[in-house]
């Protein structure tokens, strides 16, 4: 699967801009589409309309233009390319949640937010994890079904598999990712914290898909064969592995890559260094040099040198991206600059 062209994704949720980070991702999903004939797709993952910054959409196509990352495709034939917006695509996902309903593999959860509420609290009182009790699953499809054509409020929960069957993975980059605290005496599998038993929504009250289904439904449609992206969603890969199997999909390959940090460990923000594109763009910085001082930021390279033309990163694109985190050091990014100009 490594070896055929690749079909890689960026999907930025338009809740903020486009920053060092998220350039690195979008960067290294390109390389690889690039370097092995394959296509970059972008998708604007939109569905969470209260968090969405109204001009975060137009900037990001602006910049990551300026970047030189083009996208491949997009919903228009023979128009202007795309792209992928989840918000236009919601009957997709709610027929989605749908067959899974239908098959047994999810369920109509009717608890109100005040339930919910108040068993967390319990649950946080006993030093319990916050996990749905999974109270639902057990009402029949009968009641079930009665309910919701009454028009009774209620989400659609992800049945997630027993213990045995739990989706262990091989990330291209962290390796064997088991999803619970069993790697004691096996230093080789990692093992993810996460909240496995708990049953993720994949469908709103209001109709609008979770992150997790509309993600992996698009990911599948869209054949995306690497899925690179920041380590902040290792522990949600399980959940994404286990809807793969309950909808009958082979999953595509994963490559979590670590975040960038500052100095002093910390997630870089704009007290230690602006760190948005278009802040970048209006300090005369070239596309080249940031795309240059990115690519360097947790990937390794056989060439003796480290300034890079976007050929160059294309022809040496590979999957060596370090495990951990990598500090940021600024002067690097100067000194590209001075030798790009
Ligand atoms: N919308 C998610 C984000 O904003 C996408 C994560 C992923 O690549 O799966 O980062």
């Amino acid at each position: 699967r490594e070896r055929g062209p690749a079909r890689t994704r960026f999907a930025p949720s338009p809740t903020g801009y486009l920053h060092l980070g998220s350039l690195r991702t979008a960067l290294f999903n390109y390389l690889v589409a690039k370097a092995t004939g394959g296509q970059f797709l972008l998708r604007v993952e939109d569905t969470d309309q209260k968090r969405t910054i109204p001009d975060a959409e137009a900037r990001l196509y602006e910049d990551l233009k300026w970047a030189g990352l083009d996208w491949d495709e997009g919903p228009t034939v023979g128009g202007p390319y795309g792209p992928y917006k989840q918000s236009e695509r919601t009957a997709l996902y709610r027929d989605h949640a749908e067959k899974l309903l239908d098959a047994g593999s999810a369920y109509r959860c009717f608890c109100t937010p005040e339930r919910l509420h108040t068993l967390a609290e319990y649950q946080s009182k006993l030093g319990l994890p916050a996990d749905y009790d999974r109270t639902c699953a057990h009402v029949s499809k009968a009641e079930s079904d009665e309910r919701a054509v009454k028009g009774e409020a209620h989400v659609i929960r992800l049945k997630v598999p027993d213990e045995s069957d739990r989706p262990v993975f091989r990330d291209l980059v962290y390796g064997l990712i088991r999803p619970r605290n069993t790697s004691k005496g096996n230093p080789k599998v990692r093992s993810v914290a996460l909240t496995l038993f708990d049953d993720p929504v994949l469908l709103k009250s209001d109709g609008f898909p979770t992150y997790h289904l509309a993600n992996v439904v698009d990911d599948h449609l869209m054949k995306i064969t690497h899925v690179i992206r920041g380590s902040e969603w290792i522990s949600s890969t399980p959940k994404h592995l286990a809807m793969y199997q309950a909808f009958g999909w082979d999953p595509p390959a994963f490559a979590h890559v670590g975040l960038l940090l500052d100095k002093d460990r910390q997630k870089l923000s704009k007290r230690t260094g602006s760190v948005d594109i278009s802040e970048w763009r209006q300090q005369g910085i070239f596309p080249e040099t940031l795309n240059n001082f990115v690519a360097l930021l947790g990937w390794s390279h056989d060439t003796g040198s480290d300034i890079m033309s976007m050929e160059e990163l294309i022809s040496n694109a590979s999957m060596k991206y370090t495990r951990g985190d990598s500090v940021v050091a600024f002067e690097k990014l100067w000194f590209l600059q001075k030798r790009h100009a």
